[in-house]
């Protein structure tokens, strides 16, 4: 069975039980080597599971935003880097079909690439605008000549470019104040990779320099206009808070093995029996309860709102990234005291959880623009 035959939640998170077990083995090699985990995603796309988000119109499995938040939850749970990395995928495919932002013809064929195993996601950071949310303006550029556009510029932080097939790249209209989004085949001639990935964290997910010189497409390529820092609320991102839950889940399962094995010989039984260590054990319970529910709560309540309902979910999606990133930060903290100095050790995972989770304060919505968010409404409903 794979992910296209299996109809449940439940078969989908037994499926992936496996994937994430292989994954987890692999993880602390690519970590040390700073490599692309290329294996992962051949069996991620072998499984059908990089197809999910694809709609039925298309052919695909269409999956809610509650059920992509399971499933990348467990994912993370194996490896981190690939569940982040492949979360852009689905999340971006999930958000065309929900919002109907594309022309349908280009959307139709990209989802059938999808279906044989393409993968895509967007370039939107740069280093003079720093994080696309913040409302800056791309100094990607493009122009019209000729019938085509004619794309140019760099993008950093362009998670999975060893193996994207589409890159959605943002760019500023040249002498106009339009921004939008760019439909770039990999296959185009002028689009380079710099090998510029050197992050501590997160560091299988290939997140390297996109470069665009004299890139052409066709005019039906300009796929997007939208106002930088403007967009509608994005229940896909979820995917990020799902993907650190799951890397905590990893690091307190870690920890109470660690906990329920190891006997010093100070001690009669294991040091899940002193109460300092319980203590840790029952606060990273509870970072997790919280925070799960938190999260899956408002995925459901986006797949049961409206349009209308979902454009006003802002304070609610960036409120659970929030509370999700850090509690897992919490809980790898916790993790690492029950564990002692063993956590620091290079072959000790803990310390890859603890690097990698720090990723999420950095992903979109940053804390403080949620923070801001959360206040706007708050003296809004005072009103
Ligand atoms: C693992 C990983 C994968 C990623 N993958 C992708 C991807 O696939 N595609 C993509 O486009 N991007 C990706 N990103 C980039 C990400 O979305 C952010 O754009 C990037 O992390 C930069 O965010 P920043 O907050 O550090 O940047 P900046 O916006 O430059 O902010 C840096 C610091 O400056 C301050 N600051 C800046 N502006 C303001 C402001 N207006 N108000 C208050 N304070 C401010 C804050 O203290 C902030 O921490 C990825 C990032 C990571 C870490």
């Amino acid at each position: 069975m794979d992910f296209q035959q299996a109809g449940t939640l439940e078969e989908r998170l037994k499926l992936l039980d496996n994937l994430s077990e292989r994954f987890r083995s692999r993880a602390g090699d690519i970590d040390e080597a700073g490599s692309f985990p290329y294996v992962n995603f051949a069996e991620l796309k072998q499984s059908g599971y990089t197809a999910l988000t694809v709609p039925r119109k298309f052919g695909g499995e269409e999956i809610s935003l509650y059920e992509m938040v399971r499933l990348q939850e467990k994912l993370a749970e194996g490896d981190g880097s690939t569940a982040l990395s492949i979360g852009w995928h689905l999340g971006i495919t999930k958000n065309l079909a929900e919002k109907n932002i594309w022309e349908e013809d280009i959307f139709r064929s990209v989802c059938e690439e999808i279906k044989k195993g393409a993968l895509l996601n967007g370039a939107a950071t740069e280093p003079q605008t720093g994080s696309p949310t913040r409302g800056g303006r791309p100094q990607t550029s493009a122009v019209q000549a000729g019938g085509q556009w004619i794309v140019n510029g760099r993008k950093t932080f362009t998670t999975l470019s060893p193996i994207l097939d589409f890159f959605i790249v943002s760019a500023t209209i040249e002498d106009t104040e339009e921004v939008g989004n760019f439909l770039i085949p990999r296959s185009v001639a002028g689009v380079e990779i710099e090998e510029t990935w050197d992050s501590i964290a997160m560091r299988g997910t290939g997140s390297h320099d996109l470069i665009l010189k004299d890139v052409k497409v066709p005019k039906k390529h300009f796929v997007e206009k939208f106002k930088p820092g403007k967009k509608q609320a994005s229940g896909w991102l979820l995917h990020i808070p799902a993907c650190y839950l799951g890397i905590a889940q990893a690091a307190k399962s870690f920890a109470l093995n660690f906990a329920m094995e190891y006997s010093p010989n100070t001690m009669e039984g294991t040091i899940i029996d002193f109460p300092s260590v319980r203590q840790k054990v029952g606060e990273m319970e509870y970072e997790l309860m919280k925070a799960r529910y938190f999260l899956y709560s408002v995925a459901r309540q986006w797949d049961d709102g409206s349009d209308q309902e979902r454009l006003l979910m802002n304070p609610e999606l960036g409120a659970a990234k929030m509370a999700c990133t850090n509690a897992a930060i919490s809980v790898i903290d916790l993790a690492m005291r029950i564990v002692g100095a063993r956590s620091l050790s290079v072959k000790n995972p803990l310390q890859r959880y603890y690097r990698d989770v720090r990723a999420g304060l950095h992903n979109p919505p940053m804390d403080d623009m949620t923070i801001e968010l959360l206040a706007k409404t708050s003296v809004f409903n005072q009103r």
